[in-house]
């Protein structure tokens, strides 16, 4: 699988370390949290049949973060829309 590093251009699967999903927000006002939001906050991952946005770093290469876009079913990847790099 390519990944497209957006400094170093398209490199193998094996120069990258996966970072998981992007994260979800921390709860804005924690002390109102009741156990079940936080037990969605802390172990609740997405896993959609579909695009999905990941953190990946470029381990054995810039060594920088990025966010891509993933088709969990067909692994295509495209750079993330939100801009963050
Ligand atoms: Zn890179």
């Amino acid at each position: 699988m390519l990944i497209p590093c957006p400094w170093c251009g398209d490199r193998e699967e094996v120069e990258f370390r996966y970072g998981g999903p992007v994260p979800m927000g921390y709860p804005p006002d924690p002390q109102t949290v009741d156990d079940a939001a936080w037990a969605r906050y802390l172990y609740y991952r997405p896993n959609p049949k579909g695009a999905l946005e990941e953190r990946w770093v470029h381990t054995a290469g810039c060594r920088r973060w990025f966010t891509v876009t993933r088709d969990t079913v067909t692994n295509e990847i495209t750079p993330a829309t939100d801009g963050s790099g």
